[in-house]
């Protein structure tokens, strides 16, 4: 138990409400949730709340999309997000919602105190406005041609083909990705608050003396220096109407812009958990709070939580975070999560293949304290969970269970001090010392979020363990008669069941449920923690079960086929495959497409072909003042006199054919899958023959 009890208030950044929760989120809210539960276990008050992020354009648009109301919207994907998260054994004490009269009335409460303190300006400015749809335009819903390269369909912010970065007033050919209609530009009055304003207080909270705690991690500090230096800009904190969201005091149809509430959810997430558990608020977020503050984040957020919140709160009169924690992406196999590999993994997806505590247990062997990014390589997993987990620590019990529960009722030998002359003694002795040395390791490495280096320490032990058992060899002595060697094998195993239970109580915050199950086998529940981490256990254990198995290569080759699959049911981000189609080819370049020569051709002539029952032979016009003869395999779906004196697109430069029946000028362009399910492309009105397609 640790000498002073501290409280400690501990936050992961809120998921997005307009999609599922995926492998890549899953790294922090393992990260966090494993933090804290060792803090728990350690004996310590600490309370871990999230909530679902709400607010925003997305979530409204989608909302619309799928026919509901974005309070319904939100309701359904809390449900699942929630659903998720405990089948992870990721315990929120409470898991609530960015969309709750707390927020509502926090947010406003913050806003008028900043505002109070001459921290929000008002200026007119001017945005792309969707005419049809009667709203602003974020610059992701505009598309055009990219002012650089040229390339079609990028959007309002940057190019995809050539990287180039700008505003959307500079896009060619700029629409609406909601309307198609070309957006307008219209001014409107817009809030802001002025980081600037905290430039010195952030400063000497992001750069201490050194003697003082630090608040980021030093990489961190590095890129805040860079981006003190470029200057802090004032921050757009509204948004017009329509948007889904809190209304802005006294200002109608002005909104606070999402990532303005969406920190605020976590003082309202753990506002709401106060209601229902007796809690003081004021002793968490007062200004001169002794209570700790962390917020767990990914590294793509941290303008926000290291520069935007801390402003904020000393603005409004609270604390600030005693630290925020950055951690890297997740790459699987080596490579950004892909749909297409199959790798873009969503929780659900993982769960109905495999058990949540190996990703767990993979997860905390591959973090540590600082920004990193860390790869899933499937190899790897296998690996660490079948030799390490599976062979090593769980083999432990395995091993030595039998012989206590077949030979001595399941109990472990109790009169080890009489042993003191034993020549085993020293070797028995060595091994529990050893195991109860590494506490204080294991809890500064928890402390300190490097759960590599528990994991490292915990399978060093292990193998000790398994050495000392090999060493002993109890199968040899269980074949004695001789009382001197029963009671010796009576040693071994317990000797090798405590340090089966010391390992569980260090892996415990890495995998809860595991540990349940091994509490239940030992019979020490309300046991494996800390506080009992010395006791030896007197209590018989129970026959052993399987506590966990290995994982099946098959298994995962499934979870990835299943993840091509379930793209089809995902509506977030949909793909081309995601609708079932065949596979998109290799990208090609804009030049690559430039080498494609398509016409608009009239068919003048339409007939069949003696001797082959897929073609028609048809005449085209593609306005070069003489005509083309080509052939089309579309016998099965059109009658000949239907296509006459129609328009459709030929790819007019592709080489000629010589077929059996002559030869081919140009291919027309037709979709479907065969038979009777194909179709020629037609242009609209207005195309005339000879014009290209581009
Ligand atoms: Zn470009």
């Amino acid at each position: 138990m640790p000498d002073n009890k501290r409280k400690i208030l501990v936050t992961s950044a809120l998921p997005y409400a307009n999609g599922p929760i995926h492998l890549g989120h899953l790294v922090e809210y393992i990260q966090t949730d494993i933090w804290v539960r060792f803090q728990k276990l350690h004996g310590h008050e600490c309370w871990y709340v999230c909530a679902d992020d709400t607010h925003g354009t997305p979530v409204m648009l989608r909302a619309q999309q799928e026919g509901v109301t974005p309070e319904q919207l939100i309701t359904r994907m809390h449900a699942e997000h929630a659903s998720d998260f405990a089948d992870f054994g990721v315990a929120f004490d409470n898991y609530y919602s960015t969309h709750s009269p707390e927020n509502r009335e926090l947010a406003a409460l913050i806003y008028k105190k900043l505002q109070a303190g001459g921290h929000i300006a008002k200026r007119t400015i001017k945005q792309a406005y969707d005419p049809v749809k009667q709203m602003f335009l974020p610059d992701r819903f505009i598309k055009g041609e990219c002012p650089r390269c040229g390339a079609p369909d990028q959007y309002g912010d940057s190019c995809e083909v050539c990287g180039a970065t700008y505003s959307p007033t500079e896009l060619k050919n700029a629409v609406s990705a909601l309307s198609g209609a070309k957006p307008v530009e219209k001014e409107s009055e817009h809030y802001f608050f002025k980081l600037g304003d905290f430039e010195e207080s952030l400063k000497k909270w992001l750069f201490p003396e050194i003697t003082a705690p630090r608040h980021v991690q030093p990489e961190v500090a590095n890129k805040l220096d860079e981006w003190f230096n470029a200057g802090l800009q004032d921050w757009d904190i509204s948004r017009d109407a329509p948007y889904f969201g809190f209304e802005i005091p006294d200002a109608p149809g002005k909104y606070f812009y999402v990532w303005l509430d969406a920190p605020i959810g976590y003082m309202a997430s753990f506002k709401n958990l106060c209601a229902a558990k007796g809690l003081n608020f004021d002793e968490f977020w007062g200004k001169d709070s002794k209570t700790e503050l962390y917020h767990f984040i990914g590294k793509d957020i941290l303008y926000f939580h290291a520069l935007f919140w801390p402003a904020m709160l000393e603005g409004a009169g609270f604390r600030k975070p005693s630290a925020v924690f950055a951690h890297g992406f997740l790459t699987v196999n080596g490579q950004k999560m892909s749909k297409s590999r199959g790798t873009f993994i969503t929780a659900r997806t993982y769960l109905d293949h495999l058990n949540p505590e190996y990703l767990r247990y993979y997860f905390a062997a591959k973090l540590g304290p600082r920004v990193e990014d860390i790869d899933l390589s499937f190899e790897d997993f296998v690996a660490r969970i079948n030799s390490d987990l599976v062979g090593k620590y769980v083999n432990i019990a395995s091993r030595a269970a039998g012989f206590l529960t077949k030979r001595f009722q399941g109990r472990l030998i109790e009169e080890r001090e009489l042993m003191a002359e034993d020549t085993h003694i020293s070797s028995d002795m060595a091994l529990e010392q050893r195991l109860y040395a590494e506490e204080n390791a294991i809890l500064a490495a928890y402390a300190e979020r490097d759960y590599g280096r528990v994991v490292r320490e915990v399978m060093r032990l292990a193998d000790q363990v398994n050495q000392y058992f090999d060493r002993n060899k109890p199968w040899e002595l269980a074949k004695s008669s001789d009382p001197l060697l029963e009671k010796r094998l009576h040693q071994v195993c317990s000797e090798c069941i405590n340090a089966f239970r010391v390992l569980t109580i260090y892996l415990r915050p890495i995998m809860p449920r595991l540990a349940d199950k091994v509490a239940d086998f030992l019979n020490l529940q309300g046991e494996l923690d800390w506080a009992h981490l010395n006791r030896y256990p007197t209590k018989p254990i129970k026959e052993y079960q399987h506590l966990l198995t290995r994982v099946d290569p098959k298994a995962i080759e499934a979870m990835l086929s299943a993840s091509k699959e379930s793209l089809k049911m995902t509506t977030t981000e949909t793909t081309p495959a995601a609708a079932g189609i065949e596979p998109i080819k290799p990208e090609i370049t804009i030049d690559d497409f430039g080498k494609l020569d398509l016409r608009i051709a009239r068919i003048v002539k339409a007939g069949y072909v003696e001797g082959a029952d897929k073609l028609l032979q048809l005449t085209v016009d593609l306005g070069e003042g003489k005509t083309r003869n080509v052939f089309a395999g579309i016998r099965s779906a059109y009658e000949p006199a239907a296509l006459e004196g129609r328009l459709t697109v030929v790819v007019a430069n592709l080489a000629p054919r010589k077929m059996k029946f002559g030869l081919s000028e140009g291919m027309v362009l037709a979709a479907g899958p065969g038979g009777k399910d194909l179709w020629i492309l037609s242009p609209d009105t207005g195309a005339q023959p000879g014009m290209r397609v581009k």
